[in-house]
């Protein structure tokens, strides 16, 4: 029997491993500027063709690399950083394994440059597949610069697993930013298709966040700092009221290195619970200094995954620490979600004539009363007739300071009461709008009734007419990060549409020249925020690209469940929704409102 054994050529192992270390551009990216960091550069210029599909390039101004070592480097199990077993425990640096150069160059083009300071010439060297083509000296500036093209042009099968570009872009992007933010310090741009979309200055913590997610960030985190003799923690936390309704910013960073960690993220979730709605992701930027000794960064390959010995310890002592800056900042006591996306005025539809309602309103109908001739309850009466248990919809306290009310039980005893031609409304809780109509009585949500009559509005403006928009007294700059910077552009159309005129002011910002008519200034920045927030957070599935942002942009533009009406506001906001096409749909498949018919009432009783 011959032997079966054989021992796997270089390149095919290569390959092999690669599958490991490279899934898709963004892990080559983040391998190569690891390896720049960790050559003491300190600016890094990133450029990317097709998502860096067709090419990623990555140009530092580091050590650079020998004659000899720049033919090494490729070499699998090749690395500067550690030689014994035991420096795996001492570790800061990022890459250690010494494979990432290995693995790209066995499943793409590789052309790399590099030149150490007190040399004359640098060396040069093309790798395809693991085969170095050719390997001399050249004369290239100090540093290294590291060119990989054409990904998995040997592996087809990977080649073709590779997402759209925008998606791959994302990628890249998610691994720029974590990288930008760990490292303030070093300048770093990152070109796309010849544009840029990073260009970051040297700074410090906040000026690079700032840098990255827009201007107004600014004013939405704080400090958060905590220290014993095994672990420092430092960073900032968002402020409880930008919660995002997405999982958005959330970064941890172990000595410098971006690592996920779930048990450690609910630390921090758990630190904000209350102070955030249900299903809201607080922000944060937490940097953990540890003795490298008390971690063990090697679980995983890609390594975004550590294990901290002392995890628990940990945990309470980052769940107080975000607590402290709370606290410090005197956060969390004046904070009242509701009222944050507040907008004063209900606006009623654009379109001129507002369609006769198709549910019939008796304007005469007085629901405080069964018999118009009645005399009008007592106080002590209404809470009876209106008790929460009589109606399990509504809850607890009533709104008893409706306007007229007052009037007509003190007043207006006897035959008087009511006569007003008016429909009454009466508002529970800041939240529910109760009125009689002719079959029986009606609770309309406000909140979602006002998300139905906007989203109709909209789609209307969306797909038909366009109505008109008002200049802004001030234009508005609105600062993105990259991604949502080219959702507005590819939204653009949509929201001028929508009375939203935005203009490119340079990379990933805009100017907000007018807004739709009845928009406060002062509302106009959170307004489309929260609307690409909303957005982002529909799955794109089966919805039009319009229904998704009429959705969204009701969403974020609609009355709050804590804002108190008048009878005019809720007279208008009734008629407005009766005037849609689907008055009791609300715009996630439930109900605006609810009818109580008579009869049934009556056999409550
Ligand atoms: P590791 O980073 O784990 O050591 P890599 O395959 O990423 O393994 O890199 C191999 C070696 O190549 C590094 O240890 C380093 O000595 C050298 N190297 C890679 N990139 C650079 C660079 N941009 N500048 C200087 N040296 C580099
Ligand atoms: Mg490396």
């Amino acid at each position: 029997m011959s032997d079966i054994i054989n021992l796997l050529p270089d390149a095919v192992a290569n390959q092999i491993a690669a599958g490991e270390v490279v899934q898709r551009p963004a892990s080559a990216l983040k391998e190569m500027v690891e390896n720049a960091i960790d050559a003491g550069a300190d600016e890094i210029q990133i450029i990317l063709k097709d998502a860096g599909k067709a090419l990623i390039r990555v140009v530092d101004n580091g050590a650079g690399m020998s004659e000899a070592d720049a033919r090494m480097c490729f070499e699998r199990h090749a690395t500067s950083k550690i030689s014994e077993a035991k420096d795996l425990f001492a570790l800061r640096s990022f890459g250690f394994r010494g494979e990432a150069l290995a693995s790209i160059a066995a499943v793409s083009q590789v052309e790399m440059k590099t030149r150490q300071k007190s040399r004359e010439l640098g060396t040069g060297v093309i790798i395809e597949g693991s085969k170095v083509i050719s390997h001399e000296p050249v004369s290239c500036p100090e540093g290294t610069s590291i060119a990989v093209k054409n990904l998995f042009f040997n592996v087809p099968a990977r080649r073709n697993f590779l997402k759209s570009n925008n998606v791959e872009l994302r990628h890249c992007i998610d691994e720029f930013q974590r990288i930008a933010i760990a490292n303030p310090g070093i300048v770093l741009e990152l070109f796309h298709n010849d544009r840029p979309v990073f260009q970051l200055k040297k700074g410090n913590l906040k000026q690079r966040i700032v840098a990255i997610f827009g201007g107004n960030f600014d004013e939405k985190i704080v400090p958060v700092e905590a220290e014993t003799s095994r672990i420092k923690i430092s960073g900032f936390i968002g402020k409880p009221q930008y919660a995002k309704k997405t999982k958005g910013e959330q970064y941890f960073f172990v000595n410098g290195r971006f690592i996920r960690h779930p048990y450690l993220n609910h630390a921090v979730q758990t630190a904000f619970e209350d102070l955030i709605p249900d299903g809201a992701f607080p922000t944060y930027f937490i940097f953990f200094e540890v003795d490298p000794a008390d971690i063990d960064v090697n679980i995983h390959p890609t390594k975004t995954e550590i294990n901290f010995l002392d995890a628990k310890l940990i945990y309470s002592f980052l769940r107080s620490a975000v607590k402290q800056a709370f606290g410090k900042f005197s956060i969390a006591p004046t904070i009242d979600f509701n009222t944050e996306q507040t907008i004063n005025i209900p606006p009623p539809p654009r379109s001129a004539n507002i369609p006769a309602p198709s549910v019939n309103i008796d304007p005469s109908y007085s629901p405080f009363s069964n018999n118009r001739d009645e005399e009008a309850p007592s106080q002590a009466n209404w809470e009876k007739m209106f008790s929460p248990d009589s109606f399990p919809g509504v809850q607890q306290q009533i709104d008893i300071s409706v306007p007229g009310l007052d009037a007509t039980s003190q007043e207006d005893t006897g035959e008087s009461h009511p006569k007003t031609s008016e429909q009454l409304f009466l508002q529970v809780q800041n939240r529910f709008i109760l009125t009689g109509i002719k079959s029986g009585l009606m609770l309309i949500d406000q909140r979602k009734a006002h998300q139905r009559v906007l989203y109709e509005n909209f789609m209307e403006n969306l797909e038909n007419a366009t109505p008109g928009s008002q200049k802004t007294l001030f234009p508005e700059t609105w600062h993105l990060n990259a991604s949502d910077a080219s959702l507005v552009n590819e939204l653009n159309e949509q929201f001028l549409r929508l009375g939203f005129e935005i203009s490119s002011a340079g990379a990933n910002s805009f100017i907000v020249n007018g807004v739709p008519a009845d928009l406060p200034q002062e509302l106009i920045l959170q307004t489309l925020e929260n609307t690409l927030e909303q957005y982002k957070n529909q799955s794109s599935g089966s919805s039009s690209r319009h229904k998704r942002l009429a959705k969204a942009m009701a969403k974020s533009m609609s009355i709050s469940n804590n804002k108190t009406l008048s009878q005019e506001e809720m007279q208008t906001l009734a008629n407005s929704l009766f005037a849609c096409a689907a008055p009791e749909s609300d715009l996630d498949g439930g109900k605006t409102l609810i009818i109580w018919p008579f009869d049934k009432l009556a056999e409550m009783f």
